[in-house]
């Protein structure tokens, strides 16, 4: 089963994926950003390109993301049970994903903008600054819609509010959803 996780910045996307893949070691996660972030720090030219989208909060452009993604698969030795963290996040690369993969559900973790600026702001990380973080948060609440709809139009998706929750409880909720639904 291929699952995406969709969120706003500081939903615990990461986190989640995380656990999932350390209790399931079957299961294999696509982080975008941190490819992107580590492409970046390598000093490829593509890592270099993409980084004058992401440190500055944008998005980096579909056919750059998708290309990333198709590559990124590609090197896959096992191309089953893929957990998409950050990916999809425009209608574009959604359409594009089933297009070369089969997703069978999509959980998008949902939070509150000030709760998700503290979580982001007490990291450590370049792209972590108050007004960029902001940035990030108002893209993600113009694109998402749209694919959320995408999602619930094909009865794929479940929604968890993270706000209140701690991490152990986010991760139980999506155990729920993940198990229901592998039945
Ligand atoms: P966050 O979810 O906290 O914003 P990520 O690590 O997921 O951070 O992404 C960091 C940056 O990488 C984004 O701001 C964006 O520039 C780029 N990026 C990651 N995933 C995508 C994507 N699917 N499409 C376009 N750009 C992306």
């Amino acid at each position: 089963m291929n699952i995406i996780i969709i969120g706003a910045p500081g939903s615990g996307k990461d986190s989640l994926s995380r656990r999932i893949i350390s209790q399931f070691n079957n299961y294999q996660v696509i982080t975008t950003g941190s490819i992107y972030r580590k492409e970046a720090e390598a000093g490829t030219e593509f890592g270099l390109k993409a980084k004058e989208y992401w440190s500055k909060g944008c998005l980096c452009p579909d056919e750059m993301t998708n290309n990333l993604i198709v590559k990124t698969i590609s090197e896959l030795q096992n191309k089953e049970n893929l957990i998409f963290n950050g990916y999809p996040r425009t209608l574009n690369q959604a359409e594009f994903l089933d297009t070369i993969t089969t997703i069978t559900l999509a959980i998008n973790l949902k939070v509150d903008e000030e709760v998700s600026i503290k979580r982001l702001l007490s990291r450590d990380r370049e792209d972590d600054l108050e007004d960029i973080v902001r940035h990030r948060f108002a893209e993600y609440k113009i694109r998402s819609s749209s694919i959320i709809e995408y999602y619930s139009r094909s009865n794929r998706i479940h929604f968890i509010n993270t706000s209140n929750s701690s991490e152990q409880e986010t991760y139980e909720k999506a155990l729920e959803i993940l198990l229901t639904e592998e039945k």
